[in-house]
Parts: C-alpha cells; structure tokens; sequence
C-alpha cells in the first residue's frame, strides 16, 4: 500500500498493512488464483485471516476491538483486496451483517455479535429474495407473532458468507398491510437455529473465493429480544446499512483498480514490441494515466464518504457516489489491463483475466449501479 493515498492513516494500522502486506504474499496471492479455478474454497485462509483479527478490524476497542478508525479499516480493505477481491469481500462481511445490529441493536445484541465476530466469526445479511433484488422492498418471508416468540418462513438468496456464516441479520415482514416502509423488521439468527439451513451454492463468474448461497429460514423460532431495533423498522436499517457498505464495496473494487494498474505496468516493462518495451510507448501510458484517474478518483470517494460518516454527517449520496465510480473504475481499469497485455491477458496464465471477472460484480451487488445513479438523481434533482 502506498501510504500517500491514506494521509491521514493511523501508526496501527500503518503496522497492520505491513503485516496484512506479508500475509497476503504467502497465503493470498497464488493460493486464491488455484481457487479460482476450482470451486473458491478458502476456508484455511480464512480462517488464518480470522486468527489475525482481520475480520474484527471495525469492532471497538470498548467491546474488545482493535480500536481502528473506519478510514484506517477502509484502507486495510483496499490491502486485502489488492490480493483478491473475494478474500477482501469475505472478511470485510462483518461491517455489512452486523451494520444493522451498530446501527439500531441493543447493548446485549452488540455484545453478542461483537464476541462471536472476536472468537473468529462472520456474518451473512439477509435481503435478497427472488422477487426482491433492487426493489428490496418486494420482500415475501415473514416473521409471524407466537407468544413472546416469531417464526420467521422465507428464503433469501445471493447471500455473501451464506454458507459460512455464524451469524445472520434476516429482514421479513411483521405486517404486510403496512408495507416495507413500516412492515419489514430485522432479527438476529444464530447459525444452528433449528429450520435455518443452506441452500443452493451459487457457481460464480468472479469473486470466487466469496461463498454466495441461498439461506433457507423454514419456521424459525426466534424470541422477540432476536429483533433489531425497533419492529417495523427494518427496511429503513436495511437501507442505512447498505450505505454503510457501500464505503466498503467501492474500496474492495478500488484494491482491484490498483492491481490492475500494478499487473499491467509490471507487464510492460519486459514486454517488447517494435523493438521497445511497450512501457516506453505514449499511446500505453495514456491508458494508465486513465486508469491512475480514475483509481484515485475512486478512492478519494470513498475517503470522502468515510470521513462524513465518522463525522456523523448525511453521506447516502456520497456513499452511491463511491461506489458507483468505483464499481465503474474497476471495470476499466482490469479491461484496460487485459488489453494492454494483448493475448496474453485473455489467458489464464495471467491474473488481469481474473481481475476483469472480479470487477464486473462491483456493478451489481450492494445495489446496482444503476440504483446508485437514482440516489444519487434524487440527491441532486430531487424526486
Ligand atoms: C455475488 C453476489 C453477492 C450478493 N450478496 C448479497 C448479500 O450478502 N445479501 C443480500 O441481501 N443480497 C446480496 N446480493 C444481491 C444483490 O444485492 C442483488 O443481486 C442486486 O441488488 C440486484 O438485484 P437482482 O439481481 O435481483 O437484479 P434485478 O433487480 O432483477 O435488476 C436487473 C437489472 O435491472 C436494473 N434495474 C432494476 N430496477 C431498476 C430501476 N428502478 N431503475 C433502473 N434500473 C433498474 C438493475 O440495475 C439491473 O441492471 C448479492 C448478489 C450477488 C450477485
């Protein structure tokens, strides 16, 4: 990482890159790459990353944490994602599935989740249904009232962690006749809850080492103390949450950018052609000053984004910004890299392919881009 980009980067985590630096190189870079080629499993990286705390970097210190700020952990994310996207996504999971619980659980609830983050765990949230992509809001599983108890019935699907999850944030609907708006209400759910199990593994295109899957929630009984926040809230915590995320996903696409950047200039340093390197050719360092802008830009994005939200001011719209252009970025700048190696981009031997296959999600999940150009429409226009 180069430490200019991260002015205002804390001594920690400045120490922490450098160890996160070294992890990676031994257990990350080539060890994903195989992955990636069969189904994505990297359970003994994960769970090496765990050991290191990697996945508890936004926990506080009060709670046991490492007491990093969020621009520190948003910048220790581009680190790991730099090496591989699905692993980045993976172990940065946590700030998504327990958003809900920061922003509106209770004490006993934080602690919880914050212990189970601690002792090694991640977590899965739970939005998506089949009907219910970018229209959230058209949810169909339901929480219905028994006793002091819920029973929650409803399949959610695309589920990051999914299958490895410890814990999950689940939203159905308390009250259909009020709608999403005040009808749909968040609930804690352990993994081993009996009804909760794991249904079809998704076979992806990129960020492969990032388990997707279907949650299946088959009368799940739950005590009413499993709801986050207040019942009927839960799409607007939804909703806060993916805001929140949205930091994350743009600087998980921004470590892609950079090693786009880093392969490709690698590259044509011994790549000859008409007689020169191809790094002494202008029309090829055009492409990197495009791709410098735009990896910088990104990146100065979600920086913006981060400060505001620590600050306590609005940053919805900044937030769709960040990851829009940095959804946007990666996309250009892993398709410039595998034009810029030719041929041999286009083949496996070369980790720019890959790179292009892990970009292409950052446009789609975490609300597409084009919902992110209507929060940001609506910022700017109004409604
Ligand atoms: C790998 C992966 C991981 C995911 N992880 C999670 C997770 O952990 N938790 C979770 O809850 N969900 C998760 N998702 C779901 C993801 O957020 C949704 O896929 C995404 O919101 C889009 O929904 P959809 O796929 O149903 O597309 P659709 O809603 O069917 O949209 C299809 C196309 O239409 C466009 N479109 C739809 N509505 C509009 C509109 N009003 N205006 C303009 N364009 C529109 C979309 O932008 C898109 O291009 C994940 C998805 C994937 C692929």
């Amino acid at each position: 990482m180069n430490f200019n980009d991260y002015p205002r980067l804390s001594e920690d985590a400045k120490d922490l890159a450098k160890d996160i630096q070294d992890f990676c190189e031994k257990e990350v870079r080539q060890q994903t790459i195989e992955a990636d080629k069969k189904d994505g499993d990297i359970t003994e990286i994960i769970k090496k990353a765990t050991d290191m705390g990697l996945n508890a970097l936004d926990v506080p210190a009060e709670y046991g944490g490492p007491g990093l700020t969020k621009y520190d952990s948003v910048a220790l994310l581009e680190q790991m994602a730099y090496y591989d996207a699905g692993f980045g996504i993976t172990v940065s999971a946590n700030g998504l599935a327990s958003g809900p619980v920061v922003i509106g659980g209770n004490e006993e609830q934080k602690k919880r989740v914050y212990d189970i983050i601690l002792g090694g765990g991640i977590g899965g949230f739970c939005l998506t249904e089949r009907e219910a992509g970018c229209d959230a809001s058209a949810g169909q599983a339901t929480a219905e009232k028994d006793g002091d108890d819920y029973i929650i019935n409803g399949t959610k699907c695309f589920i990051t962690n999914g299958p490895i999850a410890s814990y999950y944030v689940v939203f159905a609907m308390t009250d259909k006749s009020k709608g999403a708006g005040h009808g749909y209400t968040a609930f804690l759910v352990e993994k081993g809850t009996p009804g909760l199990s794991i249904g079809k593994h998704e076979d992806k295109m990129g960020i492969r080492c990032s388990q997707t899957s279907e949650v299946i929630f088959d009368n799940v009984r739950v005590p009413s103390s499993a709801i986050v926040g207040e019942i009927g809230h839960g799409f607007k915590l939804a909703m806060q949450t993916l805001d929140m995320a949205r930091i994350t996903c743009g600087i998980t696409a921004v470590g892609i950018c950079q090693r786009a950047i880093d392969e490709a200039r690698d590259y044509i340093q011994q790549r000859v052609q008409f007689g020169a390197p191809l790094s002494k050719n202008e029309t090829i360092q055009f492409k990197f000053a495009d791709m410098y802008m735009r990896t910088q830009a990104a990146r100065q994005l979600c920086l913006h984004a981060t400060e505001l939200y620590m600050d306590h001011k609005p940053f919805s719209a900044e937030a769709a910004a960040a990851k829009c252009a940095a959804g946007d970025a990666a996309m250009y700048c892993s398709t410039e890299a595998v034009q810029i190696l030719g041929g041999y981009g286009y083949m496996r031997d070369y980790p720019v392919e890959k790179l292009m296959r892990d970009a292409k999600i950052f446009q789609i999940f975490e609300g597409t881009n084009e919902i992110q150009r209507l929060v940001m429409g609506r910022h700017v226009v109004g409604r």
